[in-house]
């Protein structure tokens, strides 16, 4: 009788365990896939249209690109007005649109995290980057460089042997500078602006990143320029949570029609003082 009515307790253990084991598989499945992850099988575009607003990843220390103006709290540049020509697309409103500040940083966690839609900053597309996000098309061709005072004595990546060289954490600049130029000693920042600020302090003698970053900083203080050229090809693109191929396509038909309509070279024109070559 003992035997007998141990049999189905057995049973039942094993049924309970199998059952558990299920949904135990079925949590680690969902948290894997993190809020991002969820929010992309959601779609971000029903999601930017059931809130009324799409949210921006944007820079506001990078003057030609996305700067925030103290004076009067509005961030301009290149990626913003991006930003606001994807709010006029998908909301029919250009002021529909949040932009919250990131750093090269903190850009991808962000978007993984859902706290913004899309990153819109001066962003390289790369196959490192694109194991974590996806990609729209190319609408930038930027390259690293070097800013250093106009009486400094260096050339270029030549000179920069036991060089104290700033850059900022995050970007592709800090991993290439120390490929490119293995003897200087690079010195990492938060922000572009933190960066240029030790530069002027003397706390190093060159900054490294984008030349077209470089040089809007040229643009607030006319004792620095570029040297060396341009010794990377950066692609900017815009960033999207991974999976989401119906919000890429939407961002790169917005890139198609601007170019086709003749705003992109308009945008071009304001920001960098030329039409695209
Ligand atoms: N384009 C480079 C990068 O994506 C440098 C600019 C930046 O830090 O955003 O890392």
């Amino acid at each position: 009788m003992k035997n007998v009515l141990k049999w189905p307790s057995f049973v039942l253990v094993l049924i309970l365990s199998v059952v558990l084991s299920g949904c135990s598989t079925g949590e680690e499945t969902t948290n894997s896939s993190g809020g991002g992850e969820n929010a992309a099988a959601k779609g971000t575009i029903e999601q930017i249209k059931e809130r009324g607003k799409l949210i921006a990843g944007v820079k506001y220390d990078t003057k030609l690109f996305g700067l925030k103006d103290p004076a009067s709290g509005e961030v301009e540049g290149f990626d913003i007005d991006i930003a606001k020509a994807l709010a006029k697309q998908i909301l029919g409103d250009e002021t529909k649109v949040e932009l919250k500040e990131v750093t090269s940083k903190t850009r991808i966690p962000m978007l993984q995290n859902g706290d913004i839609d899309i990153i819109i900053a001066t962003m390289t597309i790369t196959d490192e980057r694109k194991e974590q996000v996806d990609f729209s098309d190319v609408y930038f061709e930027a390259g690293q460089s070097l800013l250093v005072k106009n009486d400094s004595a260096i050339t270029g990546l030549e000179s920069l042997g036991g060089v104290k060289v700033l850059a900022v954490k995050g970007s592709t600049s800090a991993q290439n500078i120390r490929e490119k130029a293995p003897d200087a000693e690079v010195l990492e920042f938060d922000n572009y602006q933190d960066a240029f600020t030790a530069l002027k302090a003397g706390k190093g003698e060159a900054l490294t990143t984008d030349n077209i970053i470089l040089i809007g900083m040229q643009q607030t203080d006319n004792n620095y320029k570029l040297v060396g050229g341009n010794f990377t090809s950066e692609p900017y693109g815009m960033a999207i949570r991974k999976g989401d191929s119906a919000f890429v396509e939407e961002v790169n038909s917005l890139l198609k029609s601007m170019k086709d309509s003749g705003e992109y070279d308009t945008l071009h024109e304001k920001w960098l003082g030329s039409k695209p070559e």
